[in-house]
């Protein structure tokens, strides 16, 4: 299998919002996705990262907060299906999107993937379905981002399905074998969103990604186990479980040097590895 990682679009925010601490200056989150190219199941996405969709989903109030609070800069070019044409991929030849979990920065393209079918943790959807549209903004949720065959396309994780993970992915126990063949593994990162998927996937020269998705915004987060602001706890429905899930995956970093760490949303973490020579 092929990885390459990219983004589509950012959002800026303050610093110290993202880590505790940090400066008060705005930085950039890249609204990074990945793709996959296997020798079996063809091309896959993990997440989208944004679409024209956003301004379209929030160009009214209350929903025009969202952009107030995290303001998005997005060109036509960097549509991950116009990224996609790089590596002779038409969108209908995206057989899966795996989402890490349903804030709009990481769905907003889902409807360009025809032929994709979605796989997520069932919780990760569930809460959001019966929501009232009024409680949308609170859960950084764009309902109009789900395609109208959403459901049909649809392949949830099956949680009772689950693989008992070995040493090498401590302290994360236990995990979801995505395509059955060992190189996609899900596993849950609580706290950040519910139902929120990290995925281990491993490379066809060995070398194993882990995208911890929201988990973390910087890697610098990971290395010195620092949360973000208190202020971000009002997004979270877990704050408690965020901080444990942090925790391991400072602990998984320490350990596991090999494996390369991502966080959907690090800057730094985003051009290191766009720029890399493995990729294409
Ligand atoms: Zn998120």
């Amino acid at each position: 299998m092929k990885i390459n990682i990219l983004h589509a679009g950012y959002c800026t925010a303050p610093e110290h919002i993202a880590i505790n601490g940090g400066r008060w200056r705005a930085i950039r989150f890249p609204a990074m996705f990945a793709l996959f190219r296997h020798p079996k199941f063809g091309a896959m996405l993990f997440d989208t990262g944004y679409s024209y969709r956003f301004f379209d989903e929030t160009k009214k109030f209350p929903k025009r907060f969202y952009r107030w609070v995290t303001p998005v800069t997005f060109h036509e070019e960097d549509l991950a299906i116009n990224q996609l044409s790089a590596f002779d991929l038409r969108p209908q030849d995206i057989s899966r999107v795996f989402i890490s979990h349903f804030h709009a920065d990481h769905i907003t393209a889902l409807p360009d993937f025809t032929a994709a079918r979605f796989v997520y943790l069932p919780h990760a959807f569930g809460h959001l379905r019966g929501l009232p549209p009024t409680e949308d903004l609170k859960h950084a949720f764009l309902r109009g981002l789900i395609p109208s065959d959403f459901d049909s396309r649809s392949q949830e994780v099956d949680i009772n399905r689950f693989i008992l993970l070995s040493e090498e992915y401590a302290p994360f126990k236990s995990g979801y074998d995505l395509l059955g063949d060992g190189s996609i593994i899900g596993v849950e990162l609580p706290g950040h969103a519910y139902g929120q998927m990290g995925l281990f996937a491993r490379d066809e020269s060995g070398q194993v990604f882990f995208f911890v998705a929201d988990a973390a915004w910087l890697k610098q987060s990971i290395i010195e186990n620092r949360p973000p602001h208190k202020v971000a706890n009002f997004l979270f429905p877990d704050a408690e479980a965020y901080r444990k899930t942090l925790k391991d995956l400072q602990s998984f970093y320490f350990t596991h040097p090999e494996t390369h760490v991502i966080p959907s949303h690090c800057e730094e973490t985003i051009r290191e590895y766009e720029s890399a020579s493995y990729q294409h």
